[in-house]
């Protein structure tokens, strides 16, 4: 065996001068003290120096111990930057821990030089048993790279004059994009090019780059992106079976087309432009199929280049249904970090976000100010962020929120610090066709990141709603019809009033006559708030009275009537509460107005 040391250093962070040094020889000889001149005797006559973050990191300390020593920097060998590449599957490798060697015990140097041998001769194993193709492909891309020309030398080899284009080519047929321009990649990024091969390699559904990859190779995603991400539309057979939006929906859902309006392909347009990396602004009906819009790109994303969809939303308790909601469809990648969780819940999603299990990501727009959802998108490829409700970037309306103006500079920031080329793209969702609002959204992004939104707006006709319009004289006879209505058509019911007290009133008065009611208006507690809208959702109560403060993100696909009791503030408020209604197009539904 070559003769090796492997070493670890202690630095006092403060002073930046050296604390201890550990190491350990191939056959067995230790070190541990803080002598210069004692770690220069125990280096003389390796070959080869070894370490965990070597190159990076101890290398900074000890350069003049190790030249002294003998040994050429061009026989430096990390086990940090081989072990994303030989164990890019998850968990990476029992010993290592992101960038850090796992330990339970602190600043013994001597312990860490050990776990680093260890590790360094499982990656010799690993290395022998990569497959002869991917080994050569390796070879080729990084055989001239410091971070890896000593390992080759260790262990004896010397590959064989290939064309690396042929060879991931052929190697990674129907894995990447048929038209990436490989040779540009090779030469500009040859080690984020095999870092990306490595995970592809693995196969793995949930393995993705260690967040200090993300850090220090920040192109890697940019890479990761055009290998699998970006479909080229030619003819090409990764393209067509992995990033064709249909295929994707079937995949996912089950379903054979996606919905359109009015004769209108709105929904598949607004995937295919979220597919194609682009930033929109997408204007469906309550209730029109929304969330199936942002899941399957996000999805498919996760299932690409393992990235990572946030979704903000201030609705916090619908959340949790949206999550339920996919897991009976069988999608388990989607969690909530939000205020309604318990501690236990919380850090359940914290770590299915960081493991790579979840690929979808809710959160409330307040949540971008907490440093562990910052940290946690650092460490992960974030692909896009959804902003749903966004009329409430508009100052023109009731529904402004003060949190929706930080997004934009949360994002920008996090594009910063992550050293991104391209802008992380943005998906937002509204159900407000107000020609002021959208504009507000559009000068908001445009002004905040330099993006331009390609907007998708559905016409507010839906063909499942039946109108029906009331004349009655009295409050009286206004009530009676209500209930014959309740009567002849027991179903989830909405009744809209205008004013807090009438809803009070009215749901008290509809209790009391054998029609259990729950209310919901502006002035309410919120935790009343919340218990009454909770009852409505789960179906304990059927009947909801409320003002035009309910039904936000609402999203009950089995409401069957929505009554009017009063008349709306506005047509295009009317049009909105109306669409509450019928959700699942099955359902025949009825619209009534009482005047
Ligand atoms: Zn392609």
């Amino acid at each position: 065996m070559e003769p090796i040391a492997f070493i670890d250093t202690e630095i006092e962070p403060k002073t930046g001068r050296i604390a201890d040094i550990g190491g350990v020889s191939e056959n067995g000889r230790t070190f541990h003290s803080s002598s210069i001149s004692g770690f220069v005797s125990f280096l003389r006559g390796s070959r080869f120096l070894c370490g965990h973050n070597l190159l990076h990191h101890d290398m900074n300390y000890i350069r003049q111990a190790v030249q002294s020593a003998g040994i050429p920097s061009s026989r430096m060998i990390d086990t940090l930057h081989l072990s994303a590449l030989l164990f890019p599957a998850k968990p990476y490798h029992k010993l290592v821990k992101d960038d850090k060697l796992q330990t339970e015990e602190l600043n013994n140097p001597l312990n860490d030089a050990i776990k680093a041998k260890e590790l360094f001769f499982d990656e010799i194993a690993a290395f022998r048993k990569t497959s002869p193709a991917l080994k050569l492909i390796f070879h080729s891309l990084l055989h001239d790279q410091k971070e890896f020309a000593a390992f080759f030398q260790y262990v004896g080899y010397v590959g064989l004059p290939v064309n690396p284009v042929e060879a991931i080519r052929r190697e990674f047929r129907l894995r990447i994009c048929d038209h990436v321009d490989l040779a540009h990649l090779i030469q500009q990024n040859p080690i984020e090019l095999a870092y990306c091969l490595a995970l592809i390699y693995a196969g793995h559904k949930t393995s993705i780059t260690p967040p200090w990859i993300i850090k220090s190779f920040p192109a890697v995603q940019g890479i990761m992106y055009v290998l699998r991400g970006k479909p080229c539309y030619r003819a090409c057979g990764y393209c067509d079976a992995q990033l064709d939006s249909r295929k994707g929906l079937k995949r996912l859902f089950g379903y054979d087309a996606y919905r359109s309006y009015a004769g209108q392909p709105l929904q598949e347009d607004a995937v295919n432009a979220a597919i194609a990396g682009k930033s929109l602004l997408a204007v469906f009906p309550t209730g029109g199929g929304k969330s199936i819009t942002f899941q399957v790109p996000a999805l498919m994303s996760g299932e690409s280049v393992r990235g990572l969809t946030v979704v903000i939303s201030p609705l916090q308790s619908l959340m949790k249904d949206q999550v339920d909601n996919l897991e009976k469809q069988g999608i388990t990648e989607a969690v909530t970090v939000n205020g309604l969780l318990d501690p236990i819940e919380r850090a359940k999603s914290l770590e299915r976000v960081e493991n790579g299990s979840a690929s979808i990501l809710y959160i409330a727009p307040e949540s971008l100010r907490s440093k562990t959802i910052e940290r946690l998108l650092l460490g992960r490829n974030v692909v896009r962020f959804v902003i749903d409700e966004a009329h409430c970037f508009s100052s023109w309306g009731q529904d402004f929120r003060v949190d929706y103006l930080y997004i934009g500079d949360f994002i920008k920031s996090l594009q910063d610090k992550k050293n991104l080329a391209d802008g992380i793209p943005v998906s937002c969702f509204t159900a407000t066709a107000k020609m002021k609002v959208i504009e507000d959204i559009q000068t908001y992004f445009r002004e905040k990141l330099s993006i331009e939104m390609s907007v998708f707006s559905s016409s507010a006709s839906r063909t499942n709603l039946h109108y029906q319009v009331f004349e009655r004289a009295t409050d009286e006879e206004k009530y009676n019809t209500v209930r014959e209505l309740l009567e002849c058509k027991p179903c989830p019911t909405i009744l809209y009033v205008s004013r807090t007290k009438r809803a009070d009133e009215l749901a008290l008065r509809l209790s009391n006559d054998g029609y259990p009611a729950k209310s919901y208006h502006g002035k309410m507690e919120k935790h009343v708030k919340t218990s009454h809208q909770d009852a409505f959702m789960k179906g304990d109560v059927q009947i909801m009275v409320a003002t035009s403060a309910f039904g936000m993100g609402v999203d009950k696909k089995d409401v069957g009537m929505v009554i009017h009791y009063d008349i709306s503030d506005s047509l295009e408020n009317y049009v909105q509460e109306a669409g509450r209604a019928g959700r699942d197009e099955a359902i025949f539904c009825r619209l009534l107005c009482v005047v």
